[in-house]
């Protein structure tokens, strides 16, 4: 049993820290929102009085914010976390931000004697939920091997990626892949919709056939063609268009930085942006189909 605090207890961070909670650490919990702490104290977490407070003595800290900055504030900020955390702890940061961060806050806290790790995770909500996420690591071995069984504690599968900022890397290859697919399979769904055929028959024969893809075999963006997904709950839940967009952002400034050619990431980027600025940013990012339908 270990000594985790868990800071940032939204949609994904929420139903992380309870299943380290159902795994039988002891979990310290923190949140701007006291609602969101209450619901995973309900769950057998504890709480502090204070942000410094709930890392006191922790062996693992895990963040699970929205982006960068609050990564930042969090640890380098005013009075921020590296003030009080013990040398020797390990710090777990799971959000999804970009690499200069990663390097930043990694940097700063070692010459603290404090240890970092980012480990950003694909799964989504349910993933979270499950205790099936990826967990997708970046930093040394020694951090990876000892975070590894916490990890497991709420993903099934835990990848060392590289060093430090490795595992944003991984993410963000990952996420403009999805986006490029659930892009291209909505254009193909439309097409043939647009031709008259049915989405349903359509996505069995793409599912069979050599544009069989993930978002057709679990994920389908087309109203009614499967049950329990997005697209058919109005796109609610799931994956938020804003969400998607943000990722691609991050995607587009590594390729800068590595000067590296994205075009088919840069339109989805523009694609997603476009779509989120037209009000659907909170829906999920299937919703993307609704691009290519015709007034
Ligand atoms: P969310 O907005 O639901 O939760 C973020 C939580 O952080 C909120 O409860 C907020 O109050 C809290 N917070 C912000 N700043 C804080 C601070 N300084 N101290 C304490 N708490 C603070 O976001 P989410 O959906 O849980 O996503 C979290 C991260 O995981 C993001 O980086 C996101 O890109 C990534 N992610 C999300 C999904 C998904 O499906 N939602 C999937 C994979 C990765």
């Amino acid at each position: 049993m270990a000594k985790v605090a868990f800071i940032g207890l939204g949609n994904m961070g929420g139903p992380m820290a309870v299943n380290l909670v159902k795994a039988g650490h002891q979990v310290c919990v923190f949140d701007l929102f006291p609602e969101a702490v209450a619901k995973v104290v309900a769950q057998g977490a504890t709480t502090a009085d204070s942000l410094p407070a709930s890392v006191a003595g922790a062996d693992f800290i895990i963040s699970m914010l929205p982006a960068g900055k609050h990564v930042e504030g969090l640890y380098l900020g005013d009075d921020g976390l590296i003030n009080h955390i013990s040398p020797g702890s390990l710090v777990i940061d799971s959000s999804t931000i970009d690499k200069a961060t990663v390097i930043k806050v990694s940097t700063v806290l070692a010459e603290k004697g404090i240890n970092f790790i980012d480990a950003p995770v694909s799964g989504g909500v349910g993933g979270a939920q499950a205790g099936t996420l990826s967990f997708m690591v970046g930093g040394n071995e020694a951090d990876f091997n000892k975070a590894k069984p916490i990890l497991e504690n709420m993903g099934k599968n835990i990848f060392l990626a590289g060093a430090h900022g490795a595992g944003q890397v991984a993410k963000v290859c990952n996420n403009m892949l999805l986006a490029i697919l659930m892009s291209g399979t909505s254009e193909a769904l439309q097409l043939g919709m647009d031709n008259g055929l049915d989405p349903k028959v359509l996505s069995e024969i793409m599912l069979q056939s050599s544009g069989r893809n993930w978002t057709l075999e679990v994920y389908n963006p087309c109203p009614g063609v499967m049950e329990n997904v997005p697209s058919s709950n109005d796109y609610n839940g799931g994956f938020m268009t804003d969400l998607m967009a943000k990722d691609l952002g991050l995607a587009m400034d590594t390729a800068v930085q590595s000067q590296s050619a994205t075009p088919m990431g840069t339109l989805a980027r523009s694609l997603f942006a476009l779509h989120a600025g037209k009000g659907n940013g909170s829906k999920d990012f299937s919703s993307i189909i609704k691009m290519f339908e015709k007034a």
